[in-house]
């Protein structure tokens, strides 16, 4: 069973590496790709489906085995899905296939992330409302994982009630653990990566090196979560797992940011309207990644399951893999478990930080 277990972890991480170059993916021209992606519904794919297994629920191992969890990035719906979306998603569903191929029962989590100022902000400049807005973005992404044959198996909407109740119920479980206080803050902040920087990361003029546009001079009062008490934990959790991060240079970028020392984030905005309100002070947000994150989560409740965390839990968690782009590698191999030590919930099993399709690092 071990060695078992063992040549699976090897094929997938084997497969990962392999499939994640873009050129194994596209070796057509990246602008041939691009037309297909704004290609009516049916022209792209034909009617029949793929070859291999999508169907779930057709595996041979026993109906109670660890299901293999695999999520996507749940997709920020500030804009329409682009290349990059459907980059993670293609590599996510190939995974998914294989796994299938070996008899693993697989959910496949895609979703998308549906709160915060860039939301508000661009719904806005169409003249829409944040829900009008999202409800297309969301269905948009649906088309296109449609049109390119996406086997997926949970769709989850930040903005679902269910998801909502979620993230009330994790609060409070890092609330109880003392984790949780509040504080004035001030500092630069990025609109675009909705948070804080730090002076030292940022370029010339205060510019995010992400974004590559000034920061600006910021002060509130917000909720913190106290990440810096898991400094320890994590640093342990990396060493004893080299594996938790993928490929292995992204873990040396990671233990990179540890050893320079964690610092409490902030997980409210107070002039933030459209996200779940803090269920303690209704004045403040949740920070759009204290919530999205919880996606991954919330996304395996069945339909007619009672709303809790621990249902949610039972019907799947932790995830196998989380397949990321590495510009979001901070809050999946940082954030991510410190929350979820807090909640006293198990870590994913993986995190692989994929590289762009315009760079392949
Ligand atoms: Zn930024």
């Amino acid at each position: 069973m071990a060695v078992a277990r063992m040549n699976m972890n090897c094929s997938i991480q084997s497969s990962l590496s392999c499939i994640l170059k873009p050129s194994y993916f596209f070796n057509f021209k990246t602008t041939q790709f691009k037309n297909r992606l704004y290609f009516p519904q049916n022209h792209l794919i034909s009617s029949k489906r793929s070859l291999l297994c999508t169907c779930s629920g057709n595996f041979q191992a026993g109906e109670k085995a660890e299901p293999f969890v695999i999520t996507t990035p749940l997709y920020y719906v500030n804009a329409p899905p682009h290349m990059g979306s459907a980059y993670s998603t293609i590599a996510a569903d190939a995974i998914a296939r294989f796994q299938r191929l070996l008899g693993k029962r697989v959910i496949l989590i895609t979703g998308t992330d549906e709160h915060g100022e860039k939301i508000a902000t661009a719904a806005s400049a169409c003249g829409s409302s944040p829900r009008e807005h999202c409800d297309v973005i969301s269905q948009a992404y649906k088309m296109l994982w449609k049109d390119l044959d996406i086997a997926y198996d949970k769709f989850i909407r930040t903005t679902d009630p269910k998801h909502e109740a979620i993230v009330e119920e994790f609060y409070f479980r890092v609330l109880a653990k003392n984790d949780i206080y509040r504080a004035d803050y001030e500092g630069l902040y990025c609109v675009n990566c909705e948070e804080y920087k730090d002076e030292k990361e940022l370029l010339e003029n205060n510019c995010c090196p992400t974004h590559l546009k000034p920061c600006v001079p910021r002060k509130e009062d917000n909720y913190f979560f106290a990440l810096s008490k898991y400094q320890k934990p994590l640093e342990e959790i990396l060493e004893q797992n080299p594996d938790f991060v993928q490929p292995s240079y992204r873990l040396n970028e990671v233990q990179g940011w540890i050893k320079n020392g964690l610092r409490d984030f902030s997980i409210s905005r107070a002039a933030v309207e459209w996200g779940i309100p803090v269920p303690t002070d209704n004045k403040q947000t949740i920070y759009v990644w204290f919530d999205a994150l919880l996606g991954y989560i919330s996304a395996l409740l069945e339909d007619k399951e009672q709303i809790s965390l621990q249902s949610a839990v039972s019907s799947g968690w932790p995830a196998s893999l989380h397949l990321i782009g590495k510009d979001i590698l901070r809050f999946h191999a940082v954030y991510w478990p410190a929350m979820l030590m807090s909640a006293g919930l198990s870590l994913p099993k993986m995190v692989f930080g994929h590289g762009f399709l315009t760079k392949v690092l």
